[in-house]
């Protein structure tokens, strides 16, 4: 049976955004670190996005940054600024290339597709395979987004919309999304925040299609790269051992009421980089606790009141969009997070509290 000092399970954006972490920082110069990840090889899956309210490894990796950024309602739109903090989005396919060329030559850094033959009893497990029990009251953001060209200059670039919600809702939240990379190029999702009990809102083409030829007025394009995806806006259980921490989705890195979680993993793995040397003794890292208190009334309310929901973010977007990019980036102070709560139907917010 071989032996390594730490064993990461699932080399996927956590896992590999540890192991780069430790590698740039020489922490396995006299450890030996293995990385467990099934899959035999690695393309683009996913595109990161988030407002750039810390730095990260990553900036070379970035497809595209924006300073304005929209939100709809039916009838409305809120122009907005987002100088101060950027929204970034990462191609996953240069991320995992960035990062397995450095990895690969490091000689204390070995690659296995499955744990067979690997004793981990002397090692430092980090796991991101979540532990997932499906209940049908849980909360997911499911989507998916479909990357198009057009032959005609059809985008404006300079601003990307971060919310559409002049579309079907189904008794649910549904939103359109777009990244314009460029006057011809932009991803554009699907988005729903639904218990997905059924499959119903997974009629994902034809809701693309209707967007794209109906709302965008798009008729002439070609989809270069498909997405499809769900995040759990709940916590996955989490058993504390001695000699294992979870992370990334799997160690609850996600913002509940966003999904957002590329940046809290980035702060994660730099968390253990710097606590790696007394790693089984350090308190668990997590998104602070205001935060999630605050995302479970959020969702509470999100849960019984669906409707309301495209006039809470329209509004509360309007009200700062400076505290509220904060806000959700876990970055915000006690005046912001007051600008916030003052923003929120009272009456139904007062009731999501007691439950
Ligand atoms: C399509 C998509 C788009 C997203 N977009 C954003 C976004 O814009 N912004 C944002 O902040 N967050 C986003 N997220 C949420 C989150 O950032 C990502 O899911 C992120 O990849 C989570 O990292 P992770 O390491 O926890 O999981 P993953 O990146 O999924 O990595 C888990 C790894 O474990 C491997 N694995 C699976 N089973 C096993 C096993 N039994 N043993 C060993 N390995 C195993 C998998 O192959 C995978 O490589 C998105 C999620 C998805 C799915």
């Amino acid at each position: 049976m071989k032996e390594f000092d730490y064993v990461i399970i699932g080399g996927g954006c956590a896992g590999l955004s540890l192991a780069y972490e430790l590698d740039i920082h020489d922490k396995l110069k006299n450890k030996t670190l293995a990385i467990i990840e099934p899959r035999k090889e690695y393309s683009k899956d996913r595109t990161w996005s988030f407002w750039k309210v810390s730095p990260h490894n990553f900036d070379d990796c970035v497809q595209k940054n924006w300073k304005n950024f929209s939100i709809n309602v039916t009838g409305k739109t809120n122009h907005l600024k987002c100088d101060e903090y950027p929204y970034q989005s990462i191609d996953s396919g240069l991320f995992y290339k960035k990062i397995n060329e450095k990895i690969k030559s490091n000689k204390n850094i070995f690659f296995f597709q499955n744990l067979d033959g690997i004793n981990l009893r002397n090692s430092f497990i980090f796991n991101s395979v979540p532990s997932i029990t499906k209940s049908p009251q849980d909360l997911w953001q499911h989507f998916c987004g479909v990357e198009i060209e057009t032959q005609k200059e059809t985008f404006d670039d300079h601003i990307f919309n971060l919310m559409d919600f002049d579309c079907e809702q189904r008794d649910s939240v549904h939103f359109f999304y777009t990244l314009p990379y460029s006057k011809n190029k932009a991803l554009v999702e699907t988005t729903w925040l639904s218990n997905m009990n059924d499959d119903s809102q997974k009629d994902y083409d034809y809701q693309l299609k209707h967007y794209l030829e109906e709302n965008l007025k798009i008729n002439n394009y070609k989809i270069i790269y498909k997405e499809v995806g769900a995040i759990p806006l709940f916590y996955p259980s989490y058993k504390r051992e001695k000699n294992k921490i979870n992370i990334g989705t799997a160690g609850g890195m996600t913002r509940l009421s966003t999904g957002y979680t590329f940046l809290n993993i980035q702060e994660h793995s730099k968390y253990i980089r710097e606590n790696i040397n007394n790693i089984s003794e350090i308190d668990k890292f997590k998104i602070d606790k205001k935060y999630q208190y605050l995302d479970e009334i959020f969702l509470r309310v999100l849960k019984r009141n669906p409707k309301i929901m495209p006039d809470i973010f329209f509004k509360l977007f309007r009200a700062s969009p400076k505290a509220v990019i904060k806000f959700l980036s876990n970055k915000s102070n006690f005046f912001e997070d007051l600008t916030i709560i003052f923003k929120m139907p009272k009456l139904t917010f007062i009731k999501a509290l007691f439950n």
